[in-house]
Parts: C-alpha cells; structure tokens; sequence
C-alpha cells in the first residue's frame, strides 16, 4: 500500500487548487476522481485520452509497464508510409520511434515491388495499457510493421480499415510461406542492423530461413527473436533514447546469432514436446495492470494537458 500512498500522495499535488480534494481535472475528459483512478484499470484510463501531454518526450517504466509522455504523431500519410487502422489511434510514438519508421520506410521505397510500408499499431497518445490487444507497446517504443507490401500510398481512412495484411508463414510458424520475398529479409535484415532497435520479433520460421540464407555479416541475427504469432507483422523494440533515465531497458538478448535457439522453436512447432511448463510462453492474464502498478510519473502523464 506504499504506493498506492504515494499514487494518493501525487494526486494531493495535483490538486492544488482544485476546489474539491477528490476530484481530478483532465484535459480533454470528464472529471474523475481520485477513488475511480484507483479502482479503475489503467488501460481504461490510458486507452480513452485521445491526446499527448505536453512536456518533453519521456518513456517511463518498461515495455509492458509504462507510459509515454509528450508523444509525437505518424503523419496518417507520408512520401514512403501509410499508417494503418486509424480508427484505433495507436500512430504514437516517442519521436525516436517516428523517426525510425520513416528511415525504414525510406529503405522499403528502394526495394523492388514495395513504395513504402503499411505501418500497423504503435502507441496510444500516452502510451500506457491498451484497451484491447498487446501486451507492450506501451512507451512508444514498439511499432508493428505489416509484411505486406505497401504499393499503393493513397488508401482511404475506409481502405486502412478493411485491408489485410498477408501471412507469411507456413506449418504453424515452423516455416515460411509462399508470400515470403527476400524483400522481406532485405527489410527486417536493414531494421535489425539499426543500433536503434533493441530486437525484432518474428515467427520462429522466418529467422530459421534467414539462418540458413545469409552469407555474410551474422551479427544483426541477434536482435531477431523467434515469438508466436508475428507473420502478418514483425515487431520493431527500440532501445531507451538516450536522456530518458526512467525508461526501462529489456536485458540484451543472448550472445550470438540465436540460430539455434530459433531451430528449437521450429523443431517444438513441428514435434510438440509434452506439455509442461514453457518458461517462453507469455504469462496467464495476472489480473488488471492498475495505476499503482505503473511508475509514478505515469499519473501526470494520464492527467496532464495537452
Ligand atoms: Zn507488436
């Protein structure tokens, strides 16, 4: 309850001046008070502000507990990208995050039978827990980039919502499919050599495929991490910007081109070993992710203004 404490505490010096002692202005939403923030999930209070605080561009706390302060915007439409499903509104990111998905986009508008990329969900304006879907994305630091080709840049709000991305995978992930293109390891090879990106998940076949095709320079095969799901998308973590001290860092993956480890995944995708526990496999839902459970700066980053 110490936090909890300090979360009421916090509250008490936003409220200077306020002329109830239980009621919390937010900008751009109805009032709430301090007793509903903290019985109310944080993804209830994150996923409903529609709009950045103001302030300088900070993450806070840790890919999957935190919050993003001073968010910047995907443009909805650039030379080189379209960000997808905008009715969501997760084209938010820490401005690093932004900058990067339109160098990638850059690189992809080079590569043969691809204009650019289709940008799928990044952050809510604040960051913090979503309302539906991810478990991370919540510093501004994750972007979802489809693997389907961007060749047409001039889609409507209406075409971003009813647009598929393509799977890449065959056998439940042990493999690549028919729509996999070395454009597609040209692509995640350039975003995984970014000293930018901490790691990049994909499904446990694509890394295999690119084990066993790359020739020269292993080094960035480190940074790609064999997950579930991941062949409509592949998932790009960056590091912690520098200056953003309270932002939590992931340890560095292993030593190593993580070659084998990917060829073990491949192997339990094909002959699933008997069940017992996967020390891999995402955690059961532990209950709601509350606000006392989030670093402290994340109440002025739900409160602030614009
Ligand atoms: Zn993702």
């Amino acid at each position: 309850m110490v936090l909890r404490a300090a979360v009421v505490g916090l509250l008490v010096l936003a409220l200077a001046g306020c002329a109830s002692d239980d009621v919390v202005e937010m900008a751009d939403n109805p009032q709430i008070t301090v007793s509903h923030m903290n019985e109310t999930p944080a993804r209830q209070l994150f996923g409903h502000r529609t709009e950045p605080t103001a302030g300088r561009p900070r993450s806070y706390g840790s890919y999957a507990r935190g919050c993003l302060q001073a968010g910047a915007q995907l443009p909805e439409t650039g030379p080189t990208w379209q960000a997808m499903r905008l009715s969501r509104n997760r084209n938010w990111a820490h401005p690093e995050m932004i900058d990067f998905v339109q160098d990638l986009s850059r690189f992809a508008a080079t590569m043969p039978g691809w204009e650019g990329l289709y940008v799928g969900d990044m952050s809510q304006p604040r960051g913090g827990p979503m309302l539906t879907g991810h478990a991370s994305h919540q510093l501004g630091l994750d972007a979802d980039i489809w693997m389907l080709p961007a060749t047409d840049l001039t889609l409507t709000r209406a075409e971003r919502e009813s647009l598929s991305s393509i799977s890449t995978r065959r056998a439940g992930g042990a493999y690549v499919g028919e729509a996999w293109t070395a454009q597609h390891w040209q692509l995640i090879r350039h975003a995984a050599s970014d000293p930018r990106v901490a790691r990049i998940f994909v499904f446990p076949g694509a890394k295999v495929w690119m084990c066993e095709h790359e020739t020269g320079d292993r080094s960035y095969l480190r940074q790609i991490r064999p997950w579930y799901g991941h062949h409509y998308h592949f998932h790009v973590r960056l590091t912690c910007p520098n200056g953003n001290d309270d932002c939590v860092n992931q340890v560095a993956p292993p030593p190593g081109d993580g070659c084998e480890e990917a060829r073990q995944w491949q192997r339990n995708i094909l002959n699933p070993p008997p069940p017992q526990p996967d020390p891999n496999r995402p955690a059961p839902v532990r209950g709601e992710i509350m606000m006392d459970d989030l670093p402290a700066q994340c109440i002025n980053v739900l409160l602030g203004a614009r």
